[in-house]
């Protein structure tokens, strides 16, 4: 059962990295979530590298603190958590690295933990899913990225990262009704590219829309589709946020958003919602300046599980 190291007596910057100091535990049994790495890189189509993404996320976690004005909520007062260390991929091979994360999402589902992992590219997700439906069904899906993600295959290969969602879909590990997907935008191969996830009843809150509607009609549209006690799983795909605040990821687009719009709307969504996981991806330490990109990860992670603390409180 875990709690961070107190910050008060041992200064942030001391210490091994664990996610905000959490403990480092494999075992996991008897807390509410686990941090777990999935340093896999090798499906990309651009720039590669984050599969150091975990430990870049890890290293600017050590100055979260607990509490979370927003929603009053201290996240420690309400749960425990460790950092059970990064899962074994096989660096180069898609479907031995698909089935060692399904296996271990699965593993943490079991252990009754809500998984919380650091990317890694986006194709993570779909083992992800895979493991995390065996637990709890199929899930409504909040994906916030630039990109759709749901080609059906890249040169003839059908996983890659922009493919997660059409795989998802297809294995019928999504529930198109109740989810989004939020901040789409820049060019496109074809003026087809999200007619798919449109044609299969999902709603897109492209960027340029969001632009216009604002941060308080996104949250409101995204939230009126999830049914009370549908289970919800968080897909953040670091580059949702604009190149100017995110430099850090393979693929990044112009015209997005600030750290703070993907906070407020993390904030704004995720309450009252059945949560039953999270990733974070695509961040790549090579490319980052200042270690921005990192630092909004892990500071979306917060939101994230204070959202999940404010859920257990009530
Ligand atoms: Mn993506
Ligand atoms: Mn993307």
């Amino acid at each position: 059962m875990g709690k961070p190291i107190n910050s008060l007596k041992s200064p942030r910057f001391c210490g091994i990295r664990t996610f905000q100091r959490l403990p480092y535990s494999a075992d996991v049994s008897g807390n509410d979530f686990a941090i777990m790495g999935v340093p896999f890189d090798t499906a990309t189509s651009y720039r590669p590298g984050c599969r150091f993404g975990p430990a870049a996320i890890r290293e600017a976690s050590a100055i979260l603190k607990p509490y979370n004005h927003v929603l009053d909520v201290d996240i420690f007062e309400e749960l425990e958590g460790v950092d059970a260390g990064d899962m074994d991929i096989v660096p180069g091979y898609i479907d031995e690295s698909f089935a060692v994360i399904e296996r271990e999402t699965d593993r943490l589902c079991a252990q009754g933990v809500v998984p919380v992992l650091l990317g890694g590219d986006h194709s993570i997700t779909l083992p992800e899913l895979r493991g995390v439906v065996k637990h709890h069904g199929p899930v409504a899906l909040i994906h916030l990225d630039a990109h759709s993600d749901t080609g059906s295959d890249f040169f003839g290969k059908p996983y890659n990262h922009g493919t997660p969602f059409y795989w998802a879909m297809e294995e019928k590990l999504i529930l198109p009704e109740q989810s989004t997907q939020l901040g789409i935008r820049g060019p496109l191969y074809s003026r087809s590219a999200w007619e798919y996830a449109k044609g299969k009843g999902m709603l897109v809150l492209d960027g340029w829309q969001m632009h216009t509607i604002g941060l308080t009609e996104s949250i409101r549209r995204v939230r009126e589709r999830v049914q009370p006690g549908t289970p919800v799983f968080l897909t953040f795909d670091i580059d949702f946020l604009d190149a100017a605040y995110a430099p850090g990821t393979g693929t990044p687009e112009v015209g997005g958003f600030t750290t703070h719009e993907a906070l407020a709307l993390v904030l704004g969504i995720c309450p009252g919602l059945k949560l039953v996981g999270m990733d974070m991806v695509e961040v790549l330490p090579e490319t980052d300046h200042g270690a921005i990109t990192s630092f909004a990860a892990s500071n979306i992670i917060h939101a994230f599980l204070s959202c999940l603390a404010a859920n257990r409180r009530r």
